[in-house]
């Protein structure tokens, strides 16, 4: 089966190919959409066939939840059984938008949407693309992000048919995601509210609107140990092929310390490439792959998993990236760049201590 290609501009979705294609998912298949985060693969989310078939495509293990995508602020009730008042106020700021919020289910959704859990997670997007289509379909999505699993989210519908051009129903393109990481996901099952995924919507931002906030453990854990609340963050993820190691120190002791290293791989023959930063780019020797300005977290942000897959593409066995500053947005990049390496870190000039 091949996927049934359907175009529109972001802004400006076409109504017949998304009654199409609203159909297709009433009826049961499976449908990736653009959202302004990363690429979606839809599904009815009240259809436990769906589900699993949304697992099943993906290769992901069924004990990682999907978040349920809605397209008004009425349907809700329908899937959450209680709605904090401080949820309320943060979706007022954010909603629609890269929020996902987790609250306890009613029993209209069914354990194979929410990976076995009582509770369901929940967002409100922004993207024109993804409202219209969740309205067509029934007003409930069921999606992660439309990869297989393990490899980089899909930002372009290019990556979506590379991943699942064979595996699913139909793609709608939509145009390249704006922000490029998956939504900040808040779980509001506790008395706290807790971060469990970062994202656009940073620490500051939330702590700003909420006053108390906690930060899962697990968020910045490697992988060993401490077990993440949001199932998904316990698997490796967004891994390329190659091997990545991220290099965190002063700026000159990682590139002396980065280019050393290329400077071996290229002795031993192997196929090696920097990561980095624009600012930074002319100081590396061989190969380098630029995210964007430091200074500009969005632009990082933005092409970080389309450079993960593009390092794929061109065969690099070696990479070295330059770590990013960790504040605000930055908090997010870092979280699927260490993800992305595995946690494999080098820190720079402590030879020389
Ligand atoms: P993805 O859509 O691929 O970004 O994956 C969805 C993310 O949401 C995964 O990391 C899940 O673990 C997380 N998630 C979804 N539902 C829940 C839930 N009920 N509780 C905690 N985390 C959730
Ligand atoms: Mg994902």
């Amino acid at each position: 089966m091949k996927a049934l290609l359907l175009r529109m501009p972001p802004d400006n979705p076409d109504p017949e190919q998304i009654e199409e294609a609203g159909r297709i998912i009433r009826e049961g298949g499976l449908v990736a959409f653009p959202t302004e985060t990363v690429y979606g693969l839809g599904g009815n989310a009240l259809d436990p066939a769906s589900s699993k078939k949304i697992y099943a495509a993906k290769g992901r293990p069924s004990d990682n939840p999907l978040i349920v995508h809605i397209a008004e602020w009425e349907a809700l009730d329908r899937i959450a059984a209680e709605v904090p008042q401080k949820a309320l106020m943060l979706g007022r700021i954010y909603w629609p938008g890269p929020l996902t919020m987790i609250f306890s289910k009613t029993e209209e959704v069914p354990y194979e949407t929410t990976g076995g859990l009582d509770t369901v997670a929940v967002r409100f997007p922004s993207h024109k693309v993804a409202q219209a289509l969740i309205r067509a379909s029934g007003g409930y999505i069921a999606a992660p992000s439309a990869n297989l699993s393990g490899r980089p989210s899909p930002t372009k519908a290019v990556h979506v048919i590379e991943d699942l051009g064979d595996r699913i129903d139909a793609v709608i393109d939509g145009g390249d995601a704006d922000i490029g990481l998956e939504s900040t996901i808040v779980d509001f099952t506790e008395d706290v509210p807790v971060l469990l995924r970062p994202g656009y919507i940073s620490v500051e931002k939330l702590r700003e609107a909420l006053g108390e906030i906690r930060v899962d453990p697990g968020i910045i854990a490697d992988n060993s140990g401490i077990i993440p609340k949001a199932p998904g963050m316990k698997y490796r993820h967004y891994a390329p092929k190659g091997t990545l190691s991220v290099v965190e120190g002063r700026p000159e002791d990682v590139i002396r310390t980065i280019n050393s290293l290329i400077e071996e791989a290229e002795k031993a023959g192997r196929s090696c490439a920097v990561l980095c930063a624009d600012e930074t780019a002319s100081s590396y020797r061989g190969k380098v792959y630029i995210l964007g300005c430091r200074a500009d977290e969005e632009e990082v942000a933005a092409a970080l998993f389309d450079t993960l897959r593009q390092l794929d593409t061109d065969g690099v066995e070696y990479i070295y990236s330059e770590a990013f500053p960790s504040e605000n947005l930055g908090a997010a990049i870092m979280n699927r760049l260490l993800k992305a390496a595995g946690h494999r870190i080098i820190h720079a000039g402590e030879e020389s201590l």
